[in-house]
């Protein structure tokens, strides 16, 4: 007390007191890992990352949360774990100095270390919490090209005979020997009875797993989550005992999930993100650099059908578009794109997408799932799905014509 009037005073006379309560915000500068912990997830969110709630407290001194595809730690260095005690508080003053910067720890995949490529780093958290998520936004790109390049091709989609690492092909039919690639999951060819529930939980390890997996997975994640019924992750935990997992957020939240973005050719619309983001900010993205993008869907819907005469007079004219899929349908435009760029090197998509959606097949995987949706019995749900997907790789400045590169 004592000292500090008399350095006060000091200060005082030296430099005025405008100076003194600068030096005062430098010099006696505290930290509340729990205000940094917050303040990193929003600037995550701001970045357009999908951001579970996240952990009420600190674990053991540590702050744990699980942004997009990675798992960040935050702690006060010298006090991580505090020799194991779970009751440590990184805020008690009586526990911990105050004044030591929190470190944010940056582990991607969520289960870092467990398959091929992983980045954990470590960056200073007394910085502003946006420039933390420019650094890790970094590092994870480098990893995602890592793992890309380094997929090899030990196996064959089942179906198209496309080359991928066996890892990246799941399995959407009962039929447990056909392991198929993104743009095959709703082929006619499988129509051996529909295994939404396994390709969900083969998707989410592939997720929380593997920096490397074909983007074109999150497009069929997308479909799945947008067509289903209410109560999907309850549904899931209970319709295969086959696994120990919980279903991850993004069935309950398709918007939460994370798409990864091209890493270079990118659209317009899609610059300001980083190598990946949810759906929700891919969407809000496209939609707000083509704002006329459902009349663009109607206008080339009434095309293809060649309608040209009015609807009767006191009639609205149908409307072709299901909402509730356009998340779906703008994944698959972005996430085929970012699959053609990172895996082929040439503009996307490789496939006619428009060509994914087999009625029959899509109506069993959706019936699965208790989604009102019939596709085969509704054309609503094929034109939105593959005329949507046209219209808006279009609008992106994709092609959707061209053929596979040559094996
Ligand atoms: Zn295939």
């Amino acid at each position: 007390m004592v000292r500090d009037r008399a350095r006060k005073q000091a200060v005082r006379a030296a430099q005025g007191a405008d100076a003194y309560a600068r030096v005062q915000r430098q010099t006696g500068r505290r930290f509340s890992v729990a205000q940094v912990n917050a303040d990193l997830l929003a600037a995550f969110e701001d970045a357009g990352w999908p951001v579970s709630a996240g952990a009420e407290r600190a674990d053991g001194g540590m702050w744990s949360s699980y942004p997009g595809p990675s798992w960040v730690l935050l702690s006060r260095r010298g006090f991580a774990h505090a020799e194991g005690r779970e009751d440590f508080d990184p805020d008690d003053p009586g526990q911990a100095d105050l004044s030591v910067a929190p470190t944010v720890t940056f582990n991607a995949p969520a289960a870092v270390g467990l398959a091929g490529e992983f980045v954990s780093v470590e960056v200073p958290g007394d910085q502003a919490p946006a420039r933390v998520v420019e650094q890790v936004s970094r590092h994870l790109a480098q990893a995602r090209a890592k793992a890309v390049a380094a997929a090899g091709s030990d196996a064959q989609c089942a179906l198209c005979g496309e080359d991928y690492p066996a890892a990246y092909l799941l399995r959407p039919s009962v039929a447990d020997e056909l392991a198929v690639c993104p743009a095959c999951a709703f082929d006619g060819d499988l129509m051996v009875g529909a295994f939404p529930q396994r390709l969900a939980y083969e998707f989410d390890r592939l997720a929380f797993e593997d920096l490397g997996a074909p983007s074109g997975w999150a497009a069929v994640a997308a479909l799945l989550a947008c067509a289903a019924g209410p109560g999907l992750e309850v549904l899931l935990e209970e319709s295969w005992e086959g696994v120990l997992e919980v279903p991850l957020g993004h069935w309950a939240d398709p918007g939460s999930l994370w798409i990864w973005l091209p890493p270079s050719d990118r659209p317009a619309a899609l610059q300001g993100l980083g190598p990946g983001a949810s759906l929700r900010a891919v969407t809000a993205a496209v939609q707000g650099a083509h704002p006329d993008l459902r009349e663009a869907f109607r206008r080339r819907l009434a095309e293809d059908l060649e309608q040209d005469e009015e609807p009767a007079p006191g009639t609205a004219p149908h409307d072709y578009l299901v909402e509730q899929l356009w998340p779906a349908v703008i994944a698959y435009a972005v996430a085929f794109g970012t699959d053609g760029i990172e895996r082929f090197g040439q503009s996307p998509p490789v496939v006619d997408l428009s060509d994914c959606f087999e009625e029959g097949v899509l109506a069993d995987h959706f019936a699965q799932l208790r989604s009102a949706l019939r596709p085969d019995h509704d054309l609503d749900v094929i034109f939105t799905l593959g005329v949507g997907i046209r219209v808006v790789a279009e609008a992106l400045g994709w092609a959707t014509d061209w053929p596979r590169p040559a094996a």
